[in-house]
């Protein structure tokens, strides 16, 4: 049985882009599946043959190549906002997993590119499509990637906090039904965007 240590252990080989596109809801969760026994090795488009490589290492077990249902392993992108037709709604703050965009309710918002992963999770909530993803021109690098994977590990869990944080606000609050009520909603229509962005982002890229 792997331990909690053992789980640490291949999280942090994943590359912390927490995209989803494993089917997993971030990269902590797909480590505890491939840990315990439940999921491949070969799941993780961004890290593509290397991280698969390192896993196979690790857990000594076979090399096996990159699942196509999963994707491709890509060039590196960013996301861009067209400022001038942001209508500042906000939506697409909470689903980046890795708080890379900036901006408050009615303003304009904007994106931290050094922070950007370039998931594409923003982009299905976006009511005005005003969010794309554009290839930043590098190549592939693994090095960086590993190089930055703490941090944005880092960024991960704290995003997680303060969504988790402002849940329970509104749950230990006085008359938050409402609140509440809004909250879930919005975070239904965000699970099926998300959901909708892996499925697209699968079929792109494999
Ligand atoms: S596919 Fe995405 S979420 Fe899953 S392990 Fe790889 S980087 Fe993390
Ligand atoms: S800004 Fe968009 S593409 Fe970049 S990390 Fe956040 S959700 Fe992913
Ligand atoms: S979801 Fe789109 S319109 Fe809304 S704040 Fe984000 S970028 Fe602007």
């Amino acid at each position: 049985m792997m331990t909690g240590s053992r789980v640490d252990a291949i999280d942090a080989l994943l590359p912390q882009t927490q995209c989803g596109q494993c089917d997993y809801a971030g990269c902590r969760p797909y480590a505890e599946a491939i840990a315990a026994g439940k999921a491949p090795i070969n799941r993780c488009p961004p890290g593509g043959d290397e991280v698969i490589a390192e896993l196979a290492a690790l857990l000594n077990v076979a090399v096996m190549p990159l699942s196509p249902a999963h994707g491709a392993a890509a060039a590196p992108a960013t996301a861009v906002i067209d400022e001038s037709a942001c209508i500042g709604c906000a939506l697409c703050l909470p689903a980046c997993p890795v708080d890379a965009i900036v901006g408050a309710r009615k303003l304009m918002h904007t994106v931290i590119a050094a922070e950007c992963t370039g998931c594409g999770l923003c982009l299905p909530p976006c009511p005005v499509d005003c969010i794309s993803l554009v290839p930043t021109g590098a190549a592939r690098d693994p090095a960086a990637q590993r190089a930055s994977s703490g941090r944005l590990r880092q960024r991960y869990l704290a995003h997680r906090q303060r969504l988790a944080a402002r849940s329970a606000g509104h749950r230990g609050g006085k008359n938050t039904a409402p609140a509440t009520d809004a909250m879930a909603r919005k975070r239904a229509a965000l699970d099926r965007a998300m959901a909708r962005a892996r499925a697209r982002l699968g079929k792109t890229a494999g």
